[in-house]
């Protein structure tokens, strides 16, 4: 009778053909090269997936880490060694993403946003003289500046 077993791609019966030495039917294992082209192709897939899974354990930073990062470093730990603390192989990832998250003020400026805070902080207000209309007028309206000092002159200076 004719021996037959199943292709390990399409699962079609793959026929012994009569002249097939024990040898080589062992070794056929598909019905035909697309089958195992096919099939090659979905080991090369899912070494694909395989590698993308072992990436994928190195899984983004959370928020919660971000925090405890955070909190970490500000209680005094070296950035690295916060990053130990976390299983985290970056400080810098670490950074980034509690920077992101809002949990620290970004650290380094980038060149030229370090100028902005300069520019916009308010400009020096030059403190008015004293007896200044602006001031003294406002509070005064009926008495000059010098008429006031000439009537306190006798309280000496202070
Ligand atoms: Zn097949």
């Amino acid at each position: 009778m004719t021996e037959t077993k199943p292709c390990k791609w399409c699962q079609k019966a793959i026929v012994r053909a009569d002249e097939a030495t024990e040898f080589n039917w062992a070794r056929r294992l598909f019905c035909n090269s697309r089958c195992r082209k096919a099939l090659d192709r979905q080991m090369e897939c899912n070494g694909n997936h395989a590698t993308q899974s072992a990436r994928s354990r190195n899984t983004p930073i959370t928020q919660e880490e971000a925090t405890r990062f955070v909190g970490l470093v500000s209680a005094g730990v070296s950035d690295a060694d916060a990053a130990k603390q976390l299983g985290r192989a970056s400080p810098e990832i670490l950074t980034r993403r509690a920077i992101m998250f809002g949990l620290m003020p970004p650290r380094r400026a980038e060149p030229g946003a370090e100028l902005a805070p300069i520019a916009t902080k308010p400009e020096r207000i030059e403190p008015l003289k004293a007896g200044a209309d602006e001031t003294w007028r406002a509070m005064m309206p009926d008495l000059s500046w010098k008429e006031a000092q000439a009537m306190t002159a006798h309280m000496g200076r202070f």
